[in-house]
């Protein structure tokens, strides 16, 4: 059974881990800047649509049980709505509004054609077999794929979600729609219709934002420290990148702790050592420590790259880090982004930090709907090019206005979408 419901117009007011509200509260600085009309904010803020489906699974212990997905589109004024699907036990509808809205200004930061949506399933995939998983995900597809489709929005993969994922979701699509489709999502293993360079794509344009964030403060990234947390699909690949970079990581972290070594930690053979013994903890030569402990240890460059709501009005004050490159979605809650910016640390915000992942998503859209793929360089030079100019825009605008990094890439991303909303006027 599924259900359309639209979005509520009114949400609690006064909670800091709230991600909604803390995008909200982005939004309406950005657009009293913008001095945008009460009406126009309230179609920019609140989602266009929101799905709620039940999932009802065959456990491997022949039990039935039912699981509950989401799919939250934002707006699609600037194209089809685009965004990741996560599965995670705590996954909540507000937090996938939050997601699916930063989707909206993250496509319009690095001005790629599409609108914003994210999807999630409560479940721990911890605890399921790949067989329970490839279930939950073929009948989570079919109940969300009325609103799915090349034109209509495009899932990609999202914390716990990966290429296997996304291949189920475009064989369920496919099956349902009796011809292959395989632009109605990305994130695709190559061999299906996936593009070159975009598992690494998000941590290869946080690589680029800090390079770029370092110019600006006058850093170089050998005599940079950087504590990175998450060693997942960001995390992991962002510390390689940097690591190759001659940037010297001091600590990493997974999701039961972190590792550390103040000379600088080899990120290859800690990579190697994640893979074999699933958890960074016992890597030889490092000191163990808590993830929340890590994000507090002296470094130039820290880099959130695991979940909302990590760095806190608790915590904020005891960051030593000069800048904060978000390659996690929401990792900074606004309290705490008001004193990172007394303290005058530069915050790079998720928005713009971690859109390496959707850009390189949107060549791989382009590429399926040509049927003519590109060699990893030439994504790897489109997504440099894409990312610096981003960059660039959003420091302009940073300049001109006078506000946070984070403001002036709502500003940038506002002004975008509700241009083209003018433009096209309202339906009716
Ligand atoms: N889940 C990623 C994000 O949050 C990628 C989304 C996409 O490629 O559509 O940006």
């Amino acid at each position: 059974m599924s259900q359309v419901t639209t979005a509520p117009a009114q949400h609690a007011t006064t909670d800091e881990f709230n991600p909604f509200l803390s995008m909200a509260r982005n939004f309406n600085t950005a657009a009293d800047h913008l001095g945008l009309d009460e009406g126009l904010r309230e179609v920019l803020r609140r989602p266009d649509r929101e799905l709620t489906v039940a999932i009802p699974i065959v456990m491997d212990s022949g039990k039935l049980q039912v699981f509950t997905g989401y799919r939250v589109q934002h707006n699609f004024s600037r194209g089809p709505c685009k965004g990741g699907i996560r599965y995670a036990p705590d996954v909540n509808l507000d937090e996938v509004r939050a997601l699916a809205a930063w989707m909206t200004w993250k496509c319009a930061v690095v001005d790629v054609p599409f609108g914003g949506g994210k999807g999630g399933v409560i479940c721990d995939p911890r605890k399921l077999s790949q067989g329970e998983l490839e279930r939950i995900t073929r009948r989570y597809t079919a109940g969300i794929m009325d609103i799915l489709g090349p034109d209509r929005d495009v899932p990609a993969p999202d914390v716990n979600t990966n290429e296997q994922t996304m291949a189920w979701l475009m064989d369920t699509y496919s099956m349902h729609v009796r011809r292959t489709t395989t632009a109605v999502v990305t994130g695709k293993p190559i061999a299906l219709g996936g593009s070159r360079g975009r598992r690494e794509a998000t941590g290869r344009g946080v690589m680029i934002s800090c390079r770029e964030a370092l110019k600006k403060l006058g850093l170089r990234p050998e005599n940079s420290r950087v504590v990175v947390q998450g060693a997942g699909n960001v995390g992991g690949i962002g510390a390689e990148l940097l690591h190759r970079e001659g940037y010297k990581i001091v600590s990493i972290s997974d999701m039961y702790g972190a590792i550390a070594n103040d000379k600088g930690l080899d990120i290859p053979a800690v990579m190697v050592h994640l893979k074999k013994t699933g958890k960074l903890a016992g890597f030889p030569g490092a000191r163990e420590l808590s993830g929340a402990e890590a994000l507090e240890l002296p470094c130039e460059v820290l880099v959130p790259a695991a979940t909302e709501n990590q760095i806190t009005s608790k915590n904020a004050d005891r960051i030593k880090a000069r800048l904060v490159v978000e390659g996690a979605n929401g990792p900074t809650t606004a309290p705490a982004d008001a004193i990172l910016e007394k303290k005058g640390v530069l915050v790079v915000p998720d928005i713009l930090a971690n859109a390496g992942g959707v850009t390189v998503s949107y060549f791989e859209w382009v590429q399926d709907r040509m049927g003519y793929f590109w060699t990893e360089e030439r994504v790897n030079t489109s997504l440099e090019q894409i990312m610096v100019k981003s960059f660039q825009d959003v420091d302009a605008v940073m300049q001109k206005y006078k506000v946070s990094m984070r403001i002036a890439a709502y500003i940038l991303s506002i002004d975008r979408v509700a241009s083209v909303y003018k433009l096209r006027g309202v339906f009716a």
